[in-house]
């Protein structure tokens, strides 16, 4: 057995006076300290549900709007239910980790079909449901029905770690377990939902990764790594898989003039992974590791032929414009953003027109040439939002 996997020593249990102590500390701090947050103005179930969803490995203040706005589109579970899933795509785009909008739209149906549109309370129902892991389950139950369940997120996962200098990694399935019994116990019966999100915020406030804030901590006095003075030791530190730099190229593709601007946009296919059905701006990995920079005119090539070969598209490949970086799980990525105009369309707007007609492929289900306008209408992942927010930025760009 690793270090990093040792059982949960029995010196991590309480007696019931510290349980009871710690958990009032707690409590009291979260009574006073708590942050007004939408899902805590509400004790709905299918809004709770929701909020979980969005929280999971995102931070508060990214969440609230679109929180806000998903609640004022879907006001129910049957309207999420009923809704097409593009619609429920389209305002989930920009928060990243599209598996849990497609989760939770099953699941909304499945509450529909299954149990009549209400949110089941119990915790084995809840696991049911697509998407809903042992965390969620945990919090839904407690948060809108008051069960003693435990929800044990990274955040209280560090805080119990540290509170009980707990060495195992919390992303061992067996640990994980440990952690969620050790919760369990703590949880006192009359206030299970107001302990597990008192928990969840020590850690997201006070008990931070890199800097715990151990003198005004609310349970120091029951923290055995604040005692022993090496916090930051726990919890130990799990391997992560080496992270690969990749490098794309994006190609920007307008056609028509400034007025009646269009640009290209395509579908991903459904069997992409987690990106599927989403659209974007076309383009193409070109490197990986660190061969990165390219050649400009190599770079230019390669994005003409993938134009080419992908949409039977000829474009003239201006200038690199932008670039954009971002992470996906352990691939860094950088795309660098190249402005494309449609080729071989001579001077003058008579031979603008005739040749953007012969040289631009007319919309099908999965390619669609749309405005600024609409391009907001469809569920873009976010660095394609971050592309469409500097072309708003800079309308009138291009001079074809
Ligand atoms: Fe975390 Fe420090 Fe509080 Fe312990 S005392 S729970 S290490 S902030």
């Amino acid at each position: 057995m690793t270090r990093a996997n040792k059982p949960i020593p029995p010196t991590a249990r309480l007696s019931p006076r510290q349980t009871r102590l710690l958990a009032g500390r707690l409590l009291t701090w979260y009574d006073s300290d708590k942050r007004d947050l939408p899902w805590r103005r509400t004790c709905d179930p299918y809004a709770i549900l929701v909020s979980e969803f969005m929280l999971q490995q995102t931070q508060v203040a990214m969440v609230i709007p679109y929180f806000e706005r998903f609640m004022a589109a879907f006001p129910t579970v049957r309207a999420l239910a009923a809704a097409p899933e593009q619609d429920v795509l389209r305002l989930w785009a920009g928060l990243g980790y599209y598996g849990r909008a497609r989760h939770l739209h099953a699941a909304a149906r499945r509450i529909v079909e299954v149990y009549g549109g209400r949110i089941p309370p119990r915790v084995g129902d809840l696991l049911f449901l697509p998407g809903v892991g042992s965390y969620v389950a945990g919090a839904v139950a407690s948060i809108a029905f008051g069960v003693p369940a435990p929800a044990v997120d990274a955040n209280v996962a560090r805080v119990l770690s540290r509170l009980f200098v707990l060495t195992g990694d919390p992303a061992s399935p067996r640990v994980r377990k440990d952690l969620e019994s050790l919760a369990a116990a703590l949880i006192p019966a009359e206030r299970p939902g107001d302990f597990n999100q008192a928990m969840m915020e020590l850690g997201a406030r006070v008990c931070g990764a890199a800097k715990p804030l151990c003198d005004p901590c609310p349970v120091r006095s029951s923290c055995k790594a604040a005692r022993q003075g090496n916090p930051l030791d726990y919890p130990a530190a799990a391997k992560r898989p080496e992270t690969l730099e990749v490098e794309e190229v994006l190609a920007v593709v307008r056609a028509g003039d400034r007025v009646d601007a269009r640009y290209l946009i395509v579908q991903r296919p459904g069997d992409s992974g987690r990106y599927r059905n989403m659209w974007e701006f076309p383009h193409v990995a070109v490197g990986e590791g660190r061969r990165h920079s390219r050649k400009p005119d190599r770079i230019r090539e390669t994005l003409t032929a993938f134009l080419f070969e992908s949409f039977g598209l000829k474009v003239r490949v201006d200038e690199e414009w932008a670039e954009i970086r971002h992470q996906v799980t352990h691939h860094k990525i950088r795309k660098r953003v190249f402005l494309c105009s449609l080729a071989d369309q001579g001077t003058g707007q008579k031979a603008g027109k005739k040749a953007h007609q012969e040289v631009q492929p007319a919309d099908t289900d999965s390619l669609r040439w749309v405005t600024l306008d609409e391009i907001a209408e469809y569920p873009l992942g976010a660095p394609h939002k971050r592309i469409l927010a500097l072309l708003e930025e800079s309308a009138g760009l291009f001079s074809l």
